[in-house]
């Protein structure tokens, strides 16, 4: 196995989650088979219970593993399929060492940060690296370690010397290290400044790692004599001095690889020269250049709880980005903050709520993500009341396909106390419950994860078309609560129709409204699965349905074009 270990220096943010798996893109561009690794060394296990207000959105894997978003960056770039494992932290490391202790399998040895979490770190490394993520057979021929955090950390300085360690004993022709780093410029004298990368180089080397390449992140593109002292005082052959410069999107960043030759500087540091080819990266300069040169965009109503910071829904935004590309328009987010659009905020915050309302109503569709926890939800039952009444194409989320099933019991079952066990678990009418997959009581683990099939009952419906009439589909899952079976009659009678079941029957995957022109829900999370050249089937029907394209797409779909 060959190891690309890419770090980070001077500040945190500098995209070395894009870097790293844009040096994957390109080495994959060159034959070559990638897989990833996250190291983020938090104490948290997993990032499961993380807010996402803090740290972006939790991202789901097949496995049902809660992971780091940038694993989202990952599977979208080099389109692969990554596991639980794939992800480490502290918390992992340490469990799995602690267990040990207490199986006493240490045979009464002192447990100590070196050796004990610096071998499981390794050996943890070892062991996921080899596990095939791209469905062929066999592990891949390169490694891309991502260290989270910043050079000099303290909580990262066991994972250092592990990797340390590590480059020791895969030897010299297997192990290369990208080193990301800032270069700034000072507004007065307008210098691109190299100290900070300097400093951060000679941490690094301190700590007994001397990077291969640089990655240098600067605002505009590098100047030679920048290149030149990077080169002489951190002791990197110039060609290997990279520069990501700032890019109009983030799919430049492999081809700016590309055009500085990163691959060769990569492959010869990994003696591989001779097994790839040169990349082709026609796609992705087809992709970048697409969204370059869009000029007409479709506005998207984002009714979410946690819209302060848009990272909290990543993967939804990129799903919508992947679906706009497709219809050649460029996707202009309208983030709402669902507390806007109440009747207490109207009181409270009345010009809040009035940009709310009026920004919902100059979109062209509705999208309510997922969610936890009851702020906020009145907001959103208000968005989906607004979609459903006024024909406007909806798609609800988890928690959005929850709160569109809330707001037809209310107004059209007129069961005005109609809720979710989640936010009110007296109610008289329980149209959500809580129906974990294990026992009801027993306590932890009761959320429902990772990829599931869903089948559809009929192919008459639109989801099913736009899932090109497939029998089932398997989406990724993150939720605890289900529509209660004892009122699909009721409202499938009233027109909510569940057209995508569970293989057992009870549990409702997709809802739609047929009288609608668009009004679709789904207990699963599809952003989880787009990726650039292949939308998601559901956000696809939503920018289609958003700009009147809707029937057209799928008559020719139907006539089998
Ligand atoms: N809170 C809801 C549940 O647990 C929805 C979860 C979600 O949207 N991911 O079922």
């Amino acid at each position: 196995m060959k190891y690309v270990l890419v770090t980070g220096g001077v500040v945190s943010g500098l995209g070395k989650g894009v870097t790293a798996s844009s040096i994957g893109v390109v080495l994959k561009a060159c034959g070559l088979r990638i897989t990833s690794i996250k190291i983020d060394p938090y104490l948290n296990t997993d990032a499961g219970t993380m807010s996402p207000f803090e740290h972006g959105e939790v991202f789901v894997l097949d496995d049902g593993g809660e992971v780091d978003l940038d694993l989202g960056n990952y599977e979208r770039f080099l389109d692969v399929t990554l596991t639980r494992n794939n992800n480490i932290t502290t918390g992992k490391i340490y469990q799995s060492v602690l267990e040990k202790e207490r199986r006493g399998d240490y045979l009464g040895k002192t447990v100590q940060v070196v050796p004990h979490i610096t071998d499981a770190i390794k050996n943890s490394i070892e062991s996921v690296a080899i596990i095939p993520v791209d469905g062929k057979e066999g592990p891949a021929d390169v490694c891309v370690i991502e260290l989270g955090g910043t050079v000099g950390d303290i909580e990262s300085m066991p994972f250092i010397e592990a990797l340390r360690q590590l480059s020791f004993s895969v030897g010299q022709d297997n192990f290369c290290l990208v080193h990301v780093s800032l270069i700034p410029v000072l507004g007065v004298v307008g210098e691109q400044k190299t100290k900070p990368t300097q400093h951060s180089v000679r941490e690094l080397r301190a700590l007994g790692l001397t990077p291969h390449l640089l990655a240098c992140r600067s605002a505009q593109p590098l100047l030679e004599n920048t290149k030149e002292k990077l080169s002489q005082f951190c002791h990197v052959p110039a060609a290997n001095i990279l520069n990501i410069h700032d890019v109009p999107n983030i799919w430049h960043v492999p081809l700016l690889l590309r055009n500085q030759n990163a691959h060769l500087s990569i492959l010869k540091q990994l003696n591989l020269l001779d097994l790839a080819t040169t990349p082709a990266l026609q796609d992705w300069t087809r992709m970048a250049e697409t969204f370059d040169n869009l000029t007409e965009s479709v506005r998207i109503a984002l009714v979410g709880k946690y819209v302060g910071l848009s990272d909290s829904y990543l993967s939804v935004v990129k799903a919508l980005l992947h679906a706009c590309i497709a219809c050649s328009l460029k996707p202009s987010i309208d983030w709402i903050a669902a507390s806007d659009l109440e009747d207490d905020s109207a009181r409270l915050t009345p010009e809040a709520h009035a940009t709310a309302w009026e920004t919902l109503r100059n979109a062209a569709c509705v999208l309510v993500p997922g969610g936890f926890g009851d702020r906020g939800v009145t907001g959103m039952i208000l968005a989906a009341k607004y979609a459903r009444e006024n024909k406007v194409p909806y798609l609800g989320i988890c928690l959005g396909m929850q709160i569109s099933v809330i707001e037809f019991a209310r107004s059209v079952l007129g069961l005005e106390r109609a809720n979710s066990n989640e936010f009110d678990d007296k109610t008289p009418n329980p149209v959500v419950i809580f129906m974990p997959e294990g026992s009801r009581t027993h306590m932890g683990n009761t959320m429902r994860l990772g990829s599931r099939k869903t089948l559809f009952q009929t192919p008459d419906c639109i989801t099913s078309k736009l899932y090109q009439n497939s029998e089932y589909v398997e989406e990724r899952h993150r939720h605890r609560y289900e529509v209660n079976p004892e009122f699909i009659g009721i409202l499938e009678e009233s027109g909510l129709k569940f057209f995508g079941r569970d293989e057992s029957g009870n549990r409702m995957e997709i809802l739609e409204l047929p009288t609608h022109p668009f009004y679709v829900g789904v207990q699963f999370h599809p952003e989880f699965k787009s990726r650039p050249a292949r939308p998601s089937a559901l956000f696809l029907g939503l920018i289609l349905a958003a700009t009147g394209q809707l029937e057209a797409y799928l008559g020719r779909h139907q006539n089998g074009s």
